[in-house]
């Protein structure tokens, strides 16, 4: 059985600094800098071995390429298997990707016995990128080996149970063909969220602009990131964004006693949301709305991004 069995084990691969106006948050504070986490995640369903994303290089490539990279004491994917978890990288036998950026696909070529399965609007931009995207995707006329060169994959268009347990669904807006993933599990449906989004507040509202949710800037189509985020809250009983460091840092495995449920698709008095139903997968499951009297004490404690910590 696997649902019952279902883990989830978060993997820090190192930080990257980014901006929080041109990154984070759309009209954040622009030129204000956040140190972010760059996770990927192992799945044991018991039955199945499964990596979702493959995160980052070591610190100098990143660097060299990318944003200003630390490792803090992080290890490579492949590392941090077999020296915190006990795995060799032979054991593992799928890795699902969210999109195809470069700090989430590092390594994958250590894990001989895996199929590769990606979007296949990824897969696409990926090896033929706009050239606005050269250096996301690592395109080979920078003079960068992309991770994933040589490499074979199956690819996914549209919503698709990938393994028993494991639903790939269409978040597009962050890069054309991004997919989060869904496991789930004995305390719910925890979604992987890849950069969809890139915290948890994301998914709360920017008051200043009268924002059902305070979406991040980083988006190749606004209308379509938009309604992924929409998608995610209302799919999800937990997320797992891959640069958010409480979400993931809040236990060593997934799901645990005492773990935050989400109030999927809550209505706020005084914000709206802009598409449609909940998917006919999660039929039922929409929270009931915010009570008129509890909004002003619910807006007030959520974090400002201008307040946030370097
Ligand atoms: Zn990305």
């Amino acid at each position: 059985m696997t649902v019952a069995e279902t883990r989830i084990f978060p993997i820090n691969t190192g930080w990257l600094h980014g901006d929080l106006g041109t990154y984070i948050f759309w009209k954040g504070p622009a030129g204000k800098k956040k140190w972010q986490p760059v996770y990927c995640h192992f799945v044991d369903t018991g039955e199945h071995k499964i990596l979702i994303d493959t995160g980052l290089p070591d610190q100098e490539r990143a660097s060299k390429y990318h944003h200003n990279c630390e490792k803090r004491g992080c290890l490579q994917v492949h590392e941090h298997l077999e020296q915190k978890l006990g795995l060799h990288p032979d054991q593992i036998d799928v890795i699902i990707f969210t999109h195809l950026h470069w700090d989430h696909v590092q390594n994958m070529k250590e894990f001989r016995n895996a199929r590769y399965i990606a979007p296949k609007a990824e897969l696409e931009m990926a090896y033929n990128p706009l050239p606005l995207y050269y250096r996301t995707y690592e395109c080979g006329i920078l003079g960068i080996e992309p991770a994933y060169a040589g490499c074979v994959f199956e690819a996914v268009d549209g919503e698709s149970e990938v393994l028993p347990g494991i639903t790939m669904f269409p978040t597009p807006g962050h890069s054309v063909g991004h997919m989060a993933v869904s496991v789930a599990t004995s305390a719910g449906d925890i979604v992987v969220c890849g950069d969809a989004i890139f915290e948890e507040r994301n998914l709360e509202p920017n008051p200043d602009e009268m924002w059902r949710y305070w979406v991040p800037a980083r988006f190749v189509n606004s209308y379509e990131g938009w309604k992924s985020v929409e998608e995610l809250d209302k799919r999800a009983d937990y997320v797992l964004p891959c640069h958010d460091h409480a979400a993931n840092a809040r236990s060593d495995v997934f799901p645990y006693e005492g773990m935050p449920i989400r109030k999927r698709r809550q209505a706020i008095p005084g914000y709206q949301f802009y598409f449609g139903d909940m998917p006919a997968s999660a039929a039922g499951k929409e929270a009931p709305a915010m009570a008129a009297e509890d909004v002003d004490a619910y807006i007030s404690s959520l974090a400002r991004p201008e307040d946030m910590e370097d």
